[in-house]
């Protein structure tokens, strides 16, 4: 059987409109708003959010039913890059981490009465939401280390302990929180359940949102105690906490990588503009071997992580096993992200290291990459075993391979 990697022409059609609208009108708000103050950027955004409703650019992973535009993984790998082509262009969209796995996870979790009261007002655009998982006492690598606890109370579940690194956690109406509810259950992996947490509620405490490299990111960290959640919050059946974290990770993790290579793209194509303007001992930086080796590197990790996210989210559709592909594609595409912002800023020299392009500033949001959504080690350690448990089982490690060739 042939493969056809032409796009269809709705996705393509999709895809162009996103375009245009990131390019033609985020884009040139977003490079304005430079240094302005959070008020402007507030206004501004908000009267982006209302142009993509009206030109039918809103929710693009959501159905009709939920006021999206229906889009399935693989037309949204293409969104999510155009999208990241300005850094508000997913929010303007309304697809932007964490609100838009929290959406999936609601939309594949949630019973009739949670959708409606809190994935239709994140759907609107009239809500944020955040996720709380990661502790810093325990490693967050590891969630059978999980120690904030759910204790069942009558009709409710009382949770205590410590979450750090939620994003989004300050002006969130909502968390989507991992608590420890059956301690002694085997496998470790069953040990927790999700929540759903009003923002505000007596005994949550945002104590700050941590200070970043890449400046303060609005990740919260957060005191519980003895927040009492109704039984009817939790989210998914009991024990599945974990699952669902992987359901939602899953769906996360490529939508990051589609953002990431709309960003890679956009500091590859600020490489060869400087390089095709900068000259040099006699020639221009285009025309020397070093640069163009630069320019070729950054362009095949791009193509290489291009056609993993496209592989990963085409399994992810037709509900083929994929956490293999996503966790493959989420470590070439993190460190490509990396990779290609560093030699763009090397082509440009002292320019490259300044504030003057946002280059500095993606390098250093890049950095978040390789750790968040699973640091890459973990990821690394998954891939072998699945290569070696291939070989073990099959004598050929094809089929840990995205069962290619
Ligand atoms: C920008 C950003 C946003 C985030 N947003 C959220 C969020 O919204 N909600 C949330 O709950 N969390 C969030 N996190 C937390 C993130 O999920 C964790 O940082 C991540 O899971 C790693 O956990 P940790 O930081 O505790 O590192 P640890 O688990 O302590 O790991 C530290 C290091 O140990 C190494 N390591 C760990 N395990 C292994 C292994 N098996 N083999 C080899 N080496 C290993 C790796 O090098 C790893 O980087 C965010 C993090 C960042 C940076």
């Amino acid at each position: 059987m042939a493969i056809d990697f032409t796009l269809p022409p709705d996705v393509e059609e999709v895809r162009q409109r996103v375009r245009a609208f990131i390019d033609g009108e985020v884009a040139p708000v977003e490079r304005e708003l430079q240094g302005a103050p959070r008020e402007e950027w507030v206004r501004a955004i908000g009267r982006l959010r209302q142009r993509a409703r009206e030109v039918g650019l809103w929710n693009p992973h959501l159905p009709p039913e939920w006021g999206g535009m229906g889009l399935r993984p693989v037309a949204m790998a293409f969104v999510q890059a155009e999208a990241a082509r300005a850094g508000i262009g997913p929010f303007v969209l309304n697809c932007q981490a964490p609100d838009e796995p929290n959406m999936q996870t609601l939309l594949h979790w949630g019973t009739d009465e949670q959708k409606e009261k809190y994935l239709r007002p994140l759907a609107e655009g009239r809500i944020r939401s955040c996720f709380a998982m990661t502790e810093p006492e325990v490693a967050g690598s590891d969630p059978t280390l999980i120690q904030t606890r759910a204790v069942q109370e009558g009709d409710y579940w009382v949770l205590n302990g410590h979450k750090w690194f939620a994003s989004g956690a300050k002006g969130a109406a909502f968390a989507v929180v991992i608590a420890c509810t059956d301690p002694d259950a085997d496998p470790p992996q069953a040990r927790n359940s999700a929540f759903i947490v009003d923002i505000p509620t007596e005994g949550w405490e945002l104590v700050r949102t941590i200070g970043t490299m890449a400046g303060e990111g609005n990740h919260g960290e957060i005191y519980l105690r003895n927040v009492r959640v109704p039984a009817g919050n939790m989210l998914g059946p009991r024990g599945h906490g974990h699952l669902l974290g992987q359901f939602r990770l899953g769906h996360g993790r490529l939508a990051h990588c589609m953002r990431w290579i709309g960003q890679a793209e956009l500091a590859l194509e600020m490489m060869v503009d400087r390089a095709l303007k900068r000259y040099a001992h006699g020639s221009y930086l285009h025309e020397k071997q070093a640069i163009r080796w630069m320019i070729a590197e950054s362009a095949m990790e791009i193509y290489t992580g291009k056609l993993m996210v496209l592989h990963a989210a085409y399994k992810i559709e037709q509900g083929l096993p994929f956490r293999q592909e996503v966790a493959m594609a989420k470590v070439h595409v993190a460190n490509t992200l990396w990779r290609v912002i560093d030699r763009a800023i090397q082509v440009h020299g002292a320019l490259g290291y300044s504030t003057d392009t946002p280059l500095e500033r993606m390098m250093r949001h890049a950095r978040a990459a390789r750790l968040a959504d699973g640091a890459d080690e973990v990821h690394m350690d998954f891939i072998a075993r699945h290569v070696i448990d291939a070989y073990r089982e099959k004598g050929a490690v094809k089929s840990a391979l995205g069962d290619l060739l």
